[in-house]
């Protein structure tokens, strides 16, 4: 049997759309009890992130910096909110590939520049049950 995502290791982040980054980098703080890493712009997804560590995993909080972007126009639609599921993967090519030929559809074909030092990509959530999965690879 062939798993959803080929190579993956581990759930990398959990990312959460916010309309207000102080407001939720506050409410994640007192939620789990420390603060935000750091935060990043990624350029590419016209985004603010924000990073809170848990244990091995992280929640990424996404903040527009652009009408345009896909995290503003994720807020007009559904507010704020779970956007996507990231693993961690150790190819992230080879995993797209294998993803691709199983009949999933991809956002991006080829891996983009992401946040926290990562090459992602995007499975369109049609076929994962309604979930945005992002795969990532460590740079
Ligand atoms: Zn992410």
């Amino acid at each position: 049997m062939s798993s959803l995502v080929p190579g993956a290791e581990k759930i990398d982040h959990i990312g959460i759309a916010v309309k207000d980054l102080d407001v939720a980098e506050k409410t994640y703080t007192q939620l789990l009890g420390v603060a935000p890493y750091k935060r990043e712009t990624v350029t590419s997804q016209q985004v603010i992130t924000s990073f809170f560590k848990v244990g091995e995993s992280k929640i990424e909080l996404l903040f527009p910096t652009a009408p345009e972007s896909t995290i503003a126009k994720f807020l007009q639609t559904k507010g704020e909110g779970m956007h996507h599921t990231a693993f961690l993967v150790k190819n992230i090519e080879a995993s797209l590939a294998q993803l691709k030929a199983q009949g999933f559809r991809l956002i991006h074909e080829t891996p983009i520049l992401g946040a926290d030092q990562k090459r992602i990509a995007f499975v369109h959530p049609k076929d994962t049950a309604g979930v945005l999965i992002e795969l990532c690879e460590q740079l």
